[in-house]
């Protein structure tokens, strides 16, 4: 230590002097008795690297910091190495450092060259890397398991501290379309749980995006009314969908609202989910009145199950054409019959989705058509149910959620 270094490689030689009592050997008490330690040699150990690089940096002809006043960025002289106490959030704990400051020669104001050295922003408390491990902690589990968690092996930090981590990460999150994987996707969504907030009575939806190697990735979120606009969730991909070579096929379990927004702006191709169909339509049938699983409802759920079924592998363009061509006629047929029986809400909905049902497969895109997003929900939810949300809240926290289990985020 002390010396000035020659290269920026710095060896910290650190002699180590510190008294702790022990009253038994056992392996608790010497854990409980280095956590006591710890601090003491974190805060040492962080003050002594700052000052070797800040002494580095004063030797320097040119510093990589300037004067905020005067933009001078060779001449200072040291104020301090040991001056006014500082807070910063480690992994272990919180550790105090004495701030490191110095003084521009030409106009004589003074700077603390700390946070600098730490590559952190002014007056940031918690850095960056803290920030992202407590905000995945915090979206992978409960605020007070992270906390427990935490506690256990001996980081002290409070759930507040884990809230606001995952809603800051969160907040700066952005999805979006990728260029280049598939132009294909789907769109969904599902009503959310949050606390004050009647359940259904607002929804999250997502956007995915198949990955060229397999798998989906996550290109947009977005939590709002039930019917509300889809269109936050691909306004910030409309540029690439407009890169890509072939129209994009989305996948979607229905809601024409969808497209309202993007109506001129980009070709889409649609593809009802033909998995929720009959799902659907049972909802729709009991808004009629249709007793479930009388005759009349058996018909039309049964006729739906099968319309709906698409055998996968069939490469043969006239027989894919037959095909659609018989399911089209049984489809009318469907309509024709919840028309003579006056389930109006059933054969309205029906007729919605008919124009969008063969998409895929008429377009030989072999496009999936049952969804992936379904599986994605599932994940989501299991967090999103357990406590306290602000609708805010709710998004930042599923936003960290999928970019760990979709995007490749990590901490
Ligand atoms: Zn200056």
């Amino acid at each position: 230590m002390r010396k000035i270094p020659q290269g920026k490689d710095i060896t910290i030689e650190f002699e180590c002097q510190f008294r702790v009592n022990l009253q038994s050997s056992d392996f608790s008490s010497i854990m409980k008795a280095f956590l006591i330690l710890l601090p003491q040699l974190l805060e040492d150990f962080f003050q002594k690297v700052l000052v070797g690089f800040g002494e580095y940096e004063m030797a320097l002809e040119k510093k990589s910091f300037e004067c905020k006043c005067c933009g001078n960025d060779t001449e200072f002289i040291w104020k301090t190495r040991h001056g006014k106490a500082t807070r910063i959030l480690t992994w272990f704990r919180w550790i105090t450092l004495k701030q490191l400051q110095v003084q521009c020669k030409p106009c004589g104001s003074k700077m603390y060259i700390t946070r600098m050295l730490l590559g952190m922003e002014p007056r940031k408390r918690v850095p960056e890397e803290t920030r992202r491990k407590l905000a995945l902690m915090g979206a992978l589990t409960s605020y007070r398991v992270s906390e427990k968690i935490g506690k256990m092996f001996g980081w002290a930090v409070d759930k507040m501290t884990i809230w606001k981590s995952v809603q800051q990460i969160g907040a700066k999150m952005d999805f979006v379309l990728d260029g280049n994987e598939e132009p294909r996707g789907e769109a969904d969504g599902t009503g959310i749980g949050i606390t004050g907030i009647a359940k259904r009575g607002k929804e999250l939806k997502v956007l995915v995006q198949y990955k060229k190697g397999g798998g989906i990735r996550v290109a947009g979120i977005d939590i709002g009314n039930y019917n509300g606009s889809w269109e936050k969730l691909f306004q910030r991909s409309l540029e690439v969908i407009k890169g890509f070579k072939q129209p994009f096929l989305l996948l979607t379990d229905g809601d024409t609202t969808i497209f309202e927004s993007l109506k001129g702006k980009v070709t889409i191709l649609i593809q009802r989910c033909l998995w929720h169909i009959p799902y659907q339509a049972q909802y729709v049938l009991w808004k009629d009145g249709a007793k479930r699983k009388s005759m009349e409802w058996l018909y039309v759920v049964a006729e739906l199950m099968e319309i709906c079924a698409i055998r996968p592998l069939v490469d043969c363009q006239d027989t894919i054409q037959a095909m659609i061509a018989s399911k089209r006629a049984r489809l009318e047929k469907v309509i024709g019959y919840c028309k003579e029986k006056e389930y109006m809400h059933t054969a309205t909905y029906i007729e919605n989705a008919r124009g969008d049902m063969f998409t895929a497969i008429e377009n030989r895109l072999e496009g999936k058509t049952t969804s992936r997003v379904e599986r994605l929900f599932r994940t989501v939810n299991m967090r999103v149910n357990v406590s306290k949300w602000s609708m805010e809240g709710a998004l930042n926290v599923t936003k960290v959620r999928l970019a760990y289990y979709y995007n490749g985020f990590d901490a």
